[in-house]
């Protein structure tokens, strides 16, 4: 009896996009909040890790980083004005 096994080669490690398409789709890619792998911005999984991506409670706009500095340095000066 032939053994017809069919021999599938198993790509290991090829999932993901290759560097020219980071590179083309450069400005357009993000880092996985979860494995910190660079993603595209408009994908819903990470390609790597299977993190969801998009979800409004997880993302934290860098305004915040610039608002909450704005808080502490005003804070700063406040508290220091005082004296
Ligand atoms: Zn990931």
């Amino acid at each position: 009896m032939a053994g017809n096994t069919r021999r599938r080669d198993v790509q290991t490690q090829d999932d993901g996009p290759s560097t020219d398409d980071i590179d083309r789709f450069s400005g357009v890619t993000t880092s996985c909040p979860s494995c910190g792998t660079e993603i595209h911005d408009d994908v819903d999984l990470c390609w790597k890790c299977g993190h969801a991506i998009g979800d409004p409670a997880d993302q934290r706009s860098p305004v915040w980083i610039f608002i909450t500095i704005a808080l502490v340095l005003g804070a700063m000066l406040f508290w220091a004005t005082r004296f």
